[in-house]
């Protein structure tokens, strides 16, 4: 955990809480940093919470490694269906897409909605506003990259948490869902309070995992009131996600990360891997790594 001074920007960004892949292992380490130097350039340059969050998610839907945007796990139907959702602790704004076709970056398309009233578009809907809003289609086939057959079913999720300079602070989700899920299937990735949350009064949140599980326990609701009653980021989200087995199954695990409103940053999991990178404004390059254990070294 690191202490910041006040008006110092912080990043945190995670690649998904998943099986372990030895193959992919580079490529998950190599992509959180891509994602970090996106945000990293948003917050050195003056640029906002929200923009340094949506940088960094968009650089990871490009990813085929991640399953999200490019990349992302076909549902039952073999067609691709994405959820994303992104939250301003400025004023409590949420933009979110749920089971959205056709689109290189559904949180672009979250991004699109955060200024209008509506909280969250679903399907059809949420792909005529991408349209009305100028966000490009894309065939099927290019969200469907290349993927190395795996022994477990794929479900992962992209996520980053922001502070910036003027002390804001975001927080955004972005995935694939659950490999083979019901056509229309929603997870806890858009759902403000399940998935994520931002507020600047408090801090703000964002996990991965198994997604009915997160919803059931409102994972990020909990942290978050833990978060407002003194709790450290990281005995927060590791208590909650503790709850996740217990509620959902053997199989249910995750992962969150959290900035803090004083710039405290913390992440935990439960889940084999869940790949994180963070950078601070007192930091000189930024730190990844693919499990705990790693940091802890
Ligand atoms: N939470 C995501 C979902 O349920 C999947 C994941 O993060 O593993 O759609």
């Amino acid at each position: 955990m690191t202490q910041l001074k006040e008006g110092a920007w912080a990043l945190i960004v995670h690649g998904g809480a998943k099986p372990d892949d030895p193959a992919e292992h580079e490529a998950n380490r190599d992509g959180i940093l891509e994602a970090i130097a996106a945000g990293r350039a948003v917050l050195e340059g003056g640029g906002d919470a929200v923009d340094a969050v949506v940088a960094s998610i968009a650089t990871m839907e490009a990813l085929p490694v991640f399953n999200a945007g490019r990349g992302s796990a076909p549902n039952e139907a073999g067609g691709i269906e994405m959820c994303s959702g992104l939250m301003d602790g400025r004023n409590l704004a949420v933009g979110a897409v749920g089971a959205i076709r056709c689109v290189a970056h559904p949180v672009e398309v979250a991004r699109s909605l955060l200024p209008e009233k509506e909280v969250l578009l679903v399907a059809d809907g949420a792909l005529e506003f991408a349209r009305a809003k100028g966000h490009e289609a894309v065939p099927e086939g290019f969200l469907k990259a290349d993927k190395p057959a795996r022994a477990e079913a794929v479900h992962d999720t992209v996520g980053a948490v922001a502070l910036d300079g003027g002390g804001n602070i975001a927080a955004g989700t972005s995935t694939g869902g659950l490999d083979g899920q019901k056509v229309g299937r929603i997870g806890d990735s858009p759902m403000p309070g399940l998935g994520y949350y931002a507020d600047n009064h408090i801090g703000g949140v964002a996990f991965s995992g198994d997604g009915e599980t997160i919803a059931r326990l409102a994972l990020a609701s909990r942290v978050m009131a833990r978060l407002e009653d003194g709790e450290a980021p990281e005995p927060a989200i590791a208590q909650v996600l503790a709850r996740l087995p217990g509620t959902g199954g053997a199989d249910a695990d995750g992962g969150g990360i959290c900035i803090t409103k004083d710039g405290t940053l913390g992440w935990a999991h439960n889940s084999p891997i869940f790949a994180v990178a963070y950078m601070t404004h007192e930091m000189d390059t930024p730190k990844a790594f693919l499990r705990k254990d790693e940091e802890q070294k």
